[in-house]
């Protein structure tokens, strides 16, 4: 059973109890709105951390791996600056797990080539990654994910069956369009914040203080600062024995249908 239904039964039982002490005067009345934002407060942290699988089982990291294995995953690409990535991937030969999003594979769907070309894997990261996709209803949401497949197959004839949802939120409707379309949601557990944070120094460390065994880290192909955060990374992971795979490859699952 998911976190979010074991919540919610137990806030509706919680409810039920204070409103019948409240009708017979044993609690005050706002006693049921501190009940209230008890429940937005856990829902809010469900809805914002998709590792909490809140609302739908995701894979983060593969804490049962005993190899050195990590995964390094892409978001938000294709873009110009993927290609200075796909360069550096190849001077280390490593292989990672690139999540695009439809519209930029509109835009440049040669570079996406270049990605399958490099035998690397591609994500759905939804068509449009729009500002307000989490608002979306089941049925728009449904289909930004379908979008961002048709178009990917079109320019690779593979069809992804890996989706990451963007800023890695998670609700109801993300929920069913994905039990709907059948992927496997991917999160992180290394989340390295190279679009926010300025300093390659802080950026690595994020990444690199206590990593584990089966860990994914979450870069994006779109930031120039990621290119020396990358080659830092990769020099640190050859110095420490860890050998990074590809997502499908690190929960044994498929990536494409
Ligand atoms: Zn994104």
């Amino acid at each position: 059973m998911l976190i979010r239904n074991i919540v919610n039964i137990i806030s509706v039982i919680a409810g039920s109890l204070m409103l019948a002490a409240i009708i017979f005067d044993k609690l005050p009345w706002w006693s049921l709105f501190v009940l209230i934002l008890i429940w937005l407060l856990i829902t809010g942290y469900g809805v914002a951390n998709i590792r909490s699988g809140y609302f739908l089982k995701s894979l983060s990291n593969n804490s049962k791996i005993n190899q050195r294995k990590i995964a390094i995953t892409f978001d938000d690409g294709p873009d110009p600056n993927t290609l200075e990535v796909l360069k550096i991937l190849d001077k280390y030969d490593v292989k990672c797990t690139f999540f695009c999003i439809g519209k930029q594979v509109e835009k440049y769907p040669d570079i996406l080539r270049e990605i399958t070309k490099k035998n690397h894997v591609i994500g759905n990261h939804t068509f449009s990654h729009d500002k307000l996709i989490d608002m979306y209803g089941t049925e728009r949401f449904t289909n930004e994910i379908k979008d961002a497949d048709h178009i990917i197959e079109k320019y690779t004839t593979k069809r992804p069956l890996l989706f990451r949802p963007p800023y890695g939120i998670t609700n109801p409707n993300i929920a069913k369009a994905v039990k709907a379309t059948g992927h496997s949601v991917i999160g992180w557990n290394k989340r390295s914040f190279d679009t926010t944070i300025p300093s390659e120094k802080v950026i690595l460390r994020r990444i690199t203080k206590n990593l584990k065994n089966g860990d994914v880290i979450l870069l994006h192909d779109t930031k120039t600062i990621t290119l020396s955060v990358l080659e830092q990374l990769l020099l640190f992971l050859q110095r420490n024995n860890f050998t990074t795979v590809t997502i499908d490859e690190l929960f044994s699952i498929q990536a494409y249908a």
